[in-house]
């Protein structure tokens, strides 16, 4: 079997990739949402991969590894590599999961982070309520994520709240960092309190916090919450999109309390998970396989981090119901140290008429059960999904 062809058509905010063969089959991947400036980036691959067998995902990967980089420079090749799998998949007549060596649970637990209401405001009141309508949420969560922060509107929003400049657009990656003032560490805390309030022991929560706090702030958070029992806070000095990864200085805020640390989401291959996993500079990682470098280079940090003693709860709210599918499959395979993923919604709303093969509904008590159709195990529905292409996309599915 030979690629024939690397196709990239932005669907909605999405790139999709569409590898075809001469064999007539074809493979999906899809890129993040919020990247649909990406397209060239997918279709400057395309010379590398025409002629090479796909079945050979790895043979293939090593010829466009090193065309990536963190986040957002990681997402071209890795849809690449999600659509080599879903062909690899389809030729076998196989799911995806047996060909990361079989899975290990037949439903795979996810956590809320894309399933959003607007916030009324930014005090606690305002955290409890909005935090009420998620738990109310049909999925039936087990764990929700909420932002706080600098991973909020709360620079901006709560008067005083930081000693540094708030950022004067909304820019997605915009790094603000700073000192907090004790009024804006203490409005933390209390919003976190008053979410806890909602939950109490019957729902997880985890916090989504940066980047962008200072080592003494992160490390006074992490005390002051010790009690509730977080299951994490991510990207307290780092994440998102910063193009580095500051171990040792995670390690420090580590070292300090009992609450669990996370991060990871923009990191690129598993090289640079190194230092963070053999440091022990985190509890928990959280690689998207959107960014990563896509399914097996996730499932290859998972493995190395569970043999450090560190959890894996991997990030895909962007990532789509190709995305979904993708996150899916690799779960299904990874070692107990597997704690959630990121449970990514169609949106537009629209993407759910067109791609088949998911569950309905998706998430059932928190957790998406595994298919076992091959590939990925979903499907375009192509009379549909033409509706949603641009002009310059027309001949996508030809
Ligand atoms: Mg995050």
């Amino acid at each position: 079997m030979k690629i024939t062809d690397v196709k990239c058509a932005v669907i909605g905010e999405h790139p999709v990739v569409r590898i075809t063969t001469d064999e007539g089959v074809d493979g999906y991947g899809q890129v993040e949402r919020y990247k649909p400036y990406l397209k060239w980036h997918v279709l400057h691959l395309a010379p590398a991969l025409v002629g090479e067998d796909p079945t050979n995902v790895e043979r293939v990967m090593l010829k466009i590894r090193n065309r990536g980089g963190f986040k957002p420079w990681g997402s071209a090749v890795s849809a690449v590599e999600m659509a080599l799998w879903d062909l690899a998949g389809k030729a076998a007549g196989l799911p995806v999961y047996k060909l990361l060596g079989g899975k290990v649970r037949d439903r795979v637990r996810v956590y809320n982070g894309a399933v959003r209401f607007p916030m009324e405001g930014y005090e606690p009141e305002d955290y409890a309520a909005n935090m009420a309508r998620m738990k109310a949420s049909p999925e039936g969560f087990t764990i929700i994520k909420q932002g706080v922060a600098f991973h909020s509107a709360m620079p901006r929003e709560v008067p005083g709240f930081f000693y540094g400049d708030p950022a004067p657009s909304n820019f997605h990656g915009h790094l603000v960092r700073g000192l907090l003032t004790e009024k804006g560490l203490n409005h933390v805390v209390a919003c976190v309190a008053a979410m806890k309030e909602v939950l109490g022991d019957e729902v997880g929560l985890a916090l989504d916090c940066g980047p962008g706090w200072t080592v003494p702030d992160a490390i006074r958070l992490a005390k002051a919450v010790e009690g509730m029992h977080l299951l994490w806070l991510e990207d307290l000095i780092t994440g998102d999109y910063v193009p580095w990864v500051s171990a040792g200085v995670y390690r420090e805020v580590t070292r300090a309390s009992t609450t669990p640390i996370h991060t990871g989401e923009q990191i690129y291959l598993r090289h640079n998970f190194k230092e963070l996993i053999e440091g022990q500079a985190v509890r928990i990682v959280g690689p998207d396989p959107c960014d990563v470098g896509g399914i097996a280079e996730l499932k290859w940090v998972a493995e190395y981090a569970d043999l450090h003693g560190v959890l894996i709860a991997p990030h895909g709210t962007g990532n789509g119901l190709l995305g979904l599918a993708a996150l899916v499959q690799v779960c299904a395979t990874l070692p107990a140290n597997f704690v959630a993923f990121e449970y990514p919604v169609a949106n537009p709303e629209w993407w759910s008429g067109i791609v088949t093969g998911l569950p309905d509904p998706i998430v059932v008590d928190g957790f998406v059960e595994v298919w076992g159709r091959p590939g990925m195990g979903v499907e375009f529905d192509i009379p549909a999904a033409r509706a949603y292409l641009a002009e310059e996309d027309r001949g996508f599915f030809d």
